[in-house]
């Protein structure tokens, strides 16, 4: 998961795309990039590296990264977590394209393997899946720059044909114009907004935008293709279109409570899952004093979830905010480490309570037991974990780091089983009805939950193979 920024008509569009960036850090935080065009120079400038936003960047690097159009990129990686090769933007200089990628192409290995063979001169900087989209366009367009937009709508008419996966991408010409295209499926989210006459911006969530300003926010729908010339307007064209299918994760967890994705906010879609929950508990007559969210995303639905239930919903964990989120922790030992030292009961206040304790998702176990362990710890009498999401047993090959099925704790197991192995007197799951009625969504991808993915992924084993290696490689090189 990833988050994209693209910003084309005005000579803050560097900085732009950097505020973008800071707006959309909960979306990776391994790293960062920004690329422009120097009209003066007549070529790119690229910064990328390693780590939060407002490090890569300072005051300087707006000096070089100047010009009326820009992308930025912000990383969450689920492989090469340690290599800086994988960093965005990625740029073609023969073709003078550059891209920024959120998503995952299952077929990745085969496709590079493909070009490699039928093309002599093609090499590859990283092992990443976001240069095998920028080669397929370059190739296509036998590395020159495309003259005109039906050029590079036929580029990325082809790349689609050719791409298994999830992608929403934007990327930058040589002569200024910004493009975006989204999946046939719809599975990652990229938005386009307009600031003032031919001022546009492309950006992952709503709040991006609507933060920089940007107003007549509309998605960039599924098998669309955008491309905006500096100084004009968007044209737009359907290319392939499947059936809808957004990650129903985006709403649960990982797009920021600000934003609106399909016709639901994301605020809304959680605390529709907390009401929902409520049914579920007082239906199966759980007694509770208080409600404990997980912070930081429960908060809604815990919030909701009490309402419901007529009880106090009380902040007793105490997260300390230095520490980074344990999901985007790529070993194990690193997350149950980073796990202690986030989270802090407030004893006096759980002593002897029979606590209703939400978390948006349960994924390996580790932060449940961990949490659930703290709480019996702090004298709870009885636990319930409550999660927004309903069982997560399969693995997500779209680019949420959903390991292999016998890493996720609901693999294979029982409500009772699970309540059991996470320490907890009962766990109460989201149901899928009452995911898919939350979030108001006719369609979703609920790969993850149903095992039934939106996109052929019969190369998925190739693609997990090479993120367990690849995992292990940045285990033991950080060693
Ligand atoms: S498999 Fe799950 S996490 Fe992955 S895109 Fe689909 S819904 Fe989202």
């Amino acid at each position: 998961m990833c988050g994209l920024v693209g910003v084309v008509g005005t000579d803050d569009s560097a900085y732009e795309a950097y505020v973008g960036l800071l707006n959309l850090q909960h979306r990776g935080q391994d790293g960062a990039g920004i690329l422009t065009v120097d009209t003066k120079r007549n070529q790119f400038a690229l910064q990328k590296g390693s780590g939060l936003v407002e490090n890569v960047f300072s005051e300087r690097s707006f000096r070089a990264l100047r010009g009326p159009a820009a992308i930025g990129h912000t990383r969450y990686a689920t492989i090469g977590r340690r290599d800086p090769n994988l960093l965005q933007p990625f740029l073609d200089s023969h073709s003078g394209i550059a891209i920024g990628h959120n998503g995952n192409i299952v077929n990745c290995y085969h496709l590079r393997e493909d070009l490699l063979r039928s093309y002599q001169n093609i090499t590859f900087a990283s092992e990443s899946d976001s240069e095998v989209i920028l080669q397929l366009l370059s190739t296509f367009l036998k590395g020159e720059s495309p003259n005109d937009n039906e050029t590079l709508f036929a580029a990325i008419g082809y790349a689609m044909s050719e791409l298994v996966g999830s992608y929403a991408v934007v990327g930058l010409l040589k002569n200024c114009s910004i493009f975006g295209f989204r999946d046939p499926n719809g599975v990652r989210p990229l938005f386009l907004g307009k600031k003032e006459e031919n001022v546009y911006a492309f950006a992952s969530e709503t709040v991006t935008l609507d933060y920089l300003g940007y107003s007549e926010i509309e998605e960039v729908a599924p098998g669309e293709a955008v491309i905006i010339p500096l100084g004009g307007k968007p044209e737009r064209k359907m290319l392939f279109q499947k059936s809808y299918s957004p990650c129903m994760f985006e709403w649960v967890y990982f797009a920021r409570v600000e934003s609106c994705m399909g016709d639901t906010s994301v605020y809304q879609a959680r605390f529709q899952l907390g009401l929902i929950l409520a049914e579920e508990i007082k239906k199966r007559g759980i007694e509770a004093d208080v409600v404990l969210p997980i912070p930081e995303t429960s908060r809604i639905s815990a919030g909701a979830m009490a309402e419901a239930l007529d009880l106090p919903c009380r902040e007793l964990l105490i997260k300390n905010r230095y520490v980074q989120r344990t999901f985007l922790l790529d070993d194990q030992a690193a997350r149950q480490l980073a796990i202690k030292r986030k989270l802090f009961p407030i004893s006096q206040e759980i002593a002897g309570k029979r606590c209703l304790v939400v978390d948006d998702s349960i994924v390996r176990g580790n932060t449940a037991m961990q949490i659930v362990k703290l709480i019996k710890q702090a004298g709870a009498k009885d636990v319930t974990l409550v999660s927004t999401c309903p069982p997560i047993a399969s693995p997500c090959y779209y680019g949420i780091d959903f390991p292999s099925n016998e890493e996720l704790v609901a693999y294979n197991r029982s409500e009772e089983q699970i309540a059991k192995e996470l320490g907890a007197d009962r766990v109460v799951y989201q149901s899928l009805d009452g995911l898919k009625r939350a979030l108001g969504q006719a369609s979703l991808c609920t790969g993850c939950l149903t095992k039934e993915y939106p996109t052929d992924v019969s190369h998925g084993s190739q693609f997990e193979e090479q993120r367990n290696i690849d995992r292990g490689k940045s285990l033991s090189e950080s060693l």
